[in-house]
């Protein structure tokens, strides 16, 4: 079988949720035993989102094989269980570098080198790259932006383009669009689902499946008119009616008939799709027996998106423990010892999350001190566990001042430095240690009961690291560090053995976290804030 190609673009307004809809299609695909993986355009110039704020792009997600993405590669290794790289997120600024390099070396001969044919052709190369590799049966292309943006033009023409260069049967478009309700006419409306359309058919690709995002269920007779009006079959009209949660699009697509109508198209027989593992997580998720409330504590609150992967790591977490995770977020910068009482006092966690830069530093370590000293399960992630370790150095250690050199290049006691193969860099994009590293768990730790395993590979994304200089003091106090890098040493992660639940880690576990394989620290830590309540 040829591999195929479906396409998705969005239309009428950004954040529809193009990334959901493409995972979910790509689940119902893989669970009907076809080999499938998704890739993602991001129309904008930056190379990748790893120089971008939280208040640009959200998270930004890291692959295994180091690679700075776009969070909608978390949704499809969540939804599929398998790992995305390199090559599935591709941008403007990466497709623009390849031509102008190619450009410098002399490589187009004299020619006027171009958006159509030279920027599109380098696009349509890496949209076919993961295609050729033979691994997969159908590539779904996601096209960030949305029909009509100036910068995405150059993808949708690429698509244009590739539906005339393979076969016709090998290709499929989808349109994802909003069906908005207007609550003074009481109406749904598809005007502007049809503009949507006809500007897509303007640049010369005519969709295939138009799916429409709408808070209200569509009639039938309204299905057919927008079928009629934008050239599609009725049945390939999809409502994709709001979801309380993300895992039941699925489902949801699969009423629809979405993967039916793709497979039509491609003219594939496959049997029904396996969902029962998927079904039996919804159930849990949706039954909890119990309920623990987490303190998430961070900078970016107000941002749904800024902390994803955690977020979607504590759903899995809570559907292992069959118990329901209410994660509060806690502005890292209006925490004092004055009110960590308060705002700490009634929950049964406390998660201190990643970040860079200064602000809402001193809040996470007053959060890091408030769980050593009650005993409340306390969990880490990267800087949250390099905070722990400062708050540790002063506060038992009595070293004031201690700081990260990232904040405090002179604090008398940097415990958290800079890694030395950082030093020498100058430029920011893509230097930091990105990707998975190995890290050595010791026997006789929480880390170890938690994993089961003494090797484990987790991804990482961070130019400091705990300082060995510290160790041996560290250690004796009471603070053991339990997994280290088996090849440099680099501390991985920390722990306190007499309380009852508190660690710390260099890397990001909530980004291997998945429907299949709920990320096993996230699961423990659940599982330890369920006792902490029931002891309570
Ligand atoms: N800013 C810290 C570092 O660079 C932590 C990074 C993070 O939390 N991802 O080491």
């Amino acid at each position: 079988m040829s591999t195929k190609y479906v396409f998705v673009s969005g239309g009428v307004a950004s954040s529809l949720g193009k990334g959901i809809i493409a995972a979910s299609l790509a689940k119902l695909l893989q669970a009907r035993g076809l080999r499938v993986t998704i890739q993602k355009f991001d129309p904008y110039l930056n190379i990748d989102p790893g120089t971008l704020n939280p208040y640009e792009h959200g998270e930004c997600y890291v692959t295994e094989d180091g690679a700075e993405t776009d969070l909608d590669l978390g949704h499809y290794e969540r939804f599929l269980n398998i790992y995305t790289s390199k090559a599935n997120n591709v941008t403007t600024g990466k497709i623009y570098r390849t031509v102008i390099d190619k450009e410098r070396e002399g490589a187009y001969l004299g020619k006027t080198v171009q958006i159509i044919p030279h920027i599109t052709d380098e696009i349509k190369r890496r949209m076919m790259l993961l295609g050729k590799s033979g691994q997969y049966d159908i590539i779904i292309t996601e096209i960030g932006g949305t029909v009509g943006d100036i910068e995405s033009l150059p993808f949708i023409e690429a698509e244009r383009q590739l539906q005339w260069e393979l076969p016709a049967e090998d290709c499929l478009s989808i349109h994802l669009t909003l069906i908005p309700y207007l609550g003074a006419a009481k109406e749904l409306k598809t005007k502007p689902t049809q503009h949507s359309v006809r500007m897509l058919q303007q640049y010369g690709v005519h969709p295939d499946i138009i799916v429409c995002r709408t808070e209200h269920h569509i009639p039938a007779d309204m299905k057919r008119k927008i079928a009629l009006f934008c050239n599609v079959r009725p049945n390939a009209v999809i409502e994709s009616y709001d979801a309380p949660t993300i895992y039941e699009v699925p489902l949801n697509m699969q009423k629809e008939g979405l993967d039916s109508i793709v497979l039509d198209h491609f003219g594939i027989q496959a049997p029904p799709p396996d969902l029962d593992n998927w079904k039996e997580f919804l159930k849990r998720i949706k039954n909890p027996k119990k309920e623990v409330h987490i303190a998430l504590v961070g900078k970016y609150v107000e941002l749904q998106d800024a902390y994803k992967s955690i977020q979607e790591a504590f759903i899995h977490a809570g559907a292992a423990n069959e118990c329901h995770v209410r994660v509060t977020s806690i502005h890292s910068e209006h925490i004092s010892e004055a009110n960590a009482e308060e705002l700490f006092g009634d929950k049964d966690g406390i998660l201190i999350a990643p970040g860079f830069g200064e602000r809402g530093l001193e809040g996470k370590i007053v959060a890091a001190h408030y769980a050593r000293t009650h005993n409340v399960p306390m969990f880490g992630i990267c800087l949250g566990m390099q905070m722990a370790v400062i708050e540790f150095a002063r506060n038992v250690l009595g070293m004031k001042g201690a700081a990260s050199t990232e904040v405090n290049p002179n604090t008398p006691y940097p415990v958290i430095d800079l890694m030395e193969d950082q030093k020498s860099l100058t430029i920011k994009g893509g230097t930091m240690r990105l990707g998975a590293y190995a890290c050595k768990l010791k026997k006789d730790s929480l880390a170890y009961r938690i994993y089961g395993q003494e090797i484990i590979h987790e991804r990482h994304r961070h130019r400091y690291e705990f300082n060995n200089k510290f160790l041996s003091e560290m250690e004796a106090a009471g603070m053991k560090t339990t997994g280290r890098n088996p090849d440099t040493g680099l501390v991985e992660i920390v722990e306190i053995p007499e309380h009852p639940f508190y660690i710390g880690v260099q890397f990001h576990p909530e980004l291997k976290s998945t429907v299949v394989r709920p990320q096993p620290i996230f699961v423990a830590f659940v599982r330890a804030a369920m006792d902490f309540k029931a002891a309570r």
